[in-house]
């Protein structure tokens, strides 16, 4: 236990240093008084208690009392001595301080003063060696924004015709036509039509998981082709026509997989071909959302409903 007085001279010169750096007072969160305990008085959480000792998830750790950013989750490491560890801070974001006792290393945030705990070096935890060890409650964690956004490539023929569909989706974001799958660098319409690239015409959709799923996208696939026939669609016969979907993940593989077969349990034979994602290379601009400067419709991609 702290004698009280240093609790109070603690309390003092934080003020001091808060009010002669900014002429305007700054606007700071209002304290809790557990939060003022070790933010303002500079105690010390009991360990294992902290609401983020164990916290391994994505995001940046700011200040509880000011929001400046203090530390990325990046950083943080199981010291398992109880208390949220880092082993790096964000630069110029804490302060160090000789500790009232005389022997450790006290933190602070470098904007309000509000402490946060004490760094530790030598004890070779890391590579980096040091241990800033911080109370839970001198911080706020801010979790990493999720991108909800997925990407998915479809082969089904012309690929006019395969973006039309697509690009209609709810939920489809933006589409772009393309060339995948072959062993020449960013090739011209002209050399994939010659088949000697190896390229095939590919559809590239960019979706948003929160409104529509690439297992929809898969059944739109197979409702706008001809996925029985082999080495074409329609009239257009090349390797470059193949029915294939270029997956981005084992999810993604998974699914196309569920559906050859219910479809195979239909009485239908799949041709599609399902291969990991090589380098998507964008067709020229004139093959970009074809149908829809055309105001045409597709001759060769008809709908109709299988699921
Ligand atoms: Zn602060």
């Amino acid at each position: 236990m702290k004698p009280h007085i240093l609790l109070i001279c603690g309390l003092i010169s934080f003020s001091q240093s808060a009010c002669s750096k900014n002429k305007q007072p700054m606007k700071y969160n209002k304290l809790t008084p557990q939060e003022a305990a070790v933010i303002i008085n500079k105690g010390t959480e009991y360990p294992h208690t902290g609401e983020y000792v164990n916290t391994k998830d994505s995001g940046t750790y700011v200040c509880r009392q000011c929001d400046a950013p203090l530390y990325n989750s990046n950083d943080k490491f199981d010291s398992h001595c109880g208390w949220p560890s880092f082993d790096d801070e964000i630069k110029g974001a804490v302060k160090r301080v000789p500790d009232a006792d005389g022997r450790r290393v006290e933190i602070v945030c470098a904007n309000c003063g509000g402490h946060l705990g004490h760094v530790f070096e030598g004890e070779n935890y890391t590579a980096k060696n040091t241990r800033h060890c911080v109370n839970s409650i001198s911080m706020k964690f801010i979790p990493t924004k999720q991108t909800t956004m997925e990407k998915a490539y479809f082969a089904s023929g012309c690929f006019w015709g395969t973006e039309f569909y697509f690009m209609k989706k709810a939920g489809v974001t933006e589409t772009t036509v393309g060339y995948m799958g072959g062993h020449v660098d960013n090739p011209t319409y002209k050399e994939v039509c010659t088949g000697s690239t190896g390229h095939i015409e590919t559809t590239e959709v960019i979706f948003d998981t929160s409104k529509t799923s690439f297992e929809d996208l898969v059944k739109l696939y197979y409702e706008t082709h001809n996925f029985e026939q082999i080495g074409g669609q329609g009239p257009d016969i090349g390797p470059q026509y193949q029915s294939v979907v270029f997956y981005v993940n084992e999810s993604q593989k998974a699914i196309v997989e569920k559906y050859i077969k219910i479809l195979s349990n239909k009485g239908f034979k799949p041709a599609t071909l399902l291969k990991p994602a090589p380098v998507f290379w964008a067709a020229e601009d004139y093959h970009q959302e074809y149908y829809d400067k055309k105001n045409g419709t597709p001759y060769c991609h008809i709908y109709r409903k299988l699921f």
